[in-house]
């Protein structure tokens, strides 16, 4: 059968990387999470006193980028990819709220989009991938055979957000993780470099009231229609 690339694009907390990684495994697909690698590059910023404390260097963080090395590791035991910074996995940290209140900032920056959608495009040449974030049907992969845009109510997704730290051990509370999910919308839409928008040719998913088995069963079936059509 052909392969296809599919772009799954949309909001924080709509279920995409849980979407993207169900259809991944069922079609036998590569699956990336562009989300970890602007997480890793935050985190890195983080670790070096660049972002988050008193006064943000981004330019330092500019000049730093060639060293900053991201790599996905695949995890048997999980079933997943991890994501290694400078050879360190650091899968767990970069899901923390604290790394989800700097990332919108670094992912601002075009320097860091450039460096991270060119090793996207790389990982995407042999097609057969599904990939989530906020610009792959717009920038990384414009020519996408399926497009997804995902959505729900900004209550919903800080519920699910919320509920997936509690379940991480984090001490969060509900109001502030509301706050990041509005805030972090607010910036990826509308920065000047590649801002989060559907692609014209993206079908739009509002989950806010659909169950993650039907979304997942209606959408899978939408990408096999597509795949057979490519014979
Ligand atoms: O998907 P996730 O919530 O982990 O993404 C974290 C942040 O990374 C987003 O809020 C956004 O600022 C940034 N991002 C982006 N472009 C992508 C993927 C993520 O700007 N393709």
């Amino acid at each position: 059968m052909k392969k296809i690339t599919i772009a799954v694009d949309g909001f924080s907390s709509t279920g995409k990387s849980t979407l993207a990684k169900q259809l991944a495994k069922v079609l036998g697909y590569v699956y990336v999470d562009t989300g970890a690698m602007y997480r890793a590059v935050t985190l890195f910023a983080m670790r070096n006193g660049l972002i988050g404390g008193e006064r943000d260097n981004i330019s330092a963080l500019i000049k730093l980028l060639p060293k900053i090395q991201l790599k996905f590791k695949y995890n048997e035991a999980l079933g997943f990819s991890e994501m290694y910074l400078n050879g360190e996995n650091v899968e767990k940290e970069i899901r923390t709220l604290d790394v989800s209140k700097n990332v919108s900032r670094i992912a601002e920056i075009e320097q860091v989009r450039y460096k991270l959608v060119d090793m996207q495009k790389k990982m995407g040449k042999e097609k057969g991938i599904v990939m989530d974030g906020r610009d792959i049907g717009t920038v990384v992969f414009p020519d996408a055979e399926l497009k997804i845009f995902m959505t729900a109510s900004p209550e919903k997704r800080a519920h699910r957000r919320y509920k997936e730290l509690l379940d991480r051990g984090e001490n969060v509370k509900y109001v502030d993780v509301l706050e990041n999910v509005e805030k972090r919308d607010y910036i990826d839409s509308n920065r000047e470099f590649s801002p989060l928008k559907k692609a014209e040719d993206a079908i739009e998913f509002d989950n806010s009231d659909m169950g993650l088995k039907e979304q997942f069963e209606r959408i899978h079936n939408y990408a096999l229609r597509v795949i057979e059509k490519q014979e």
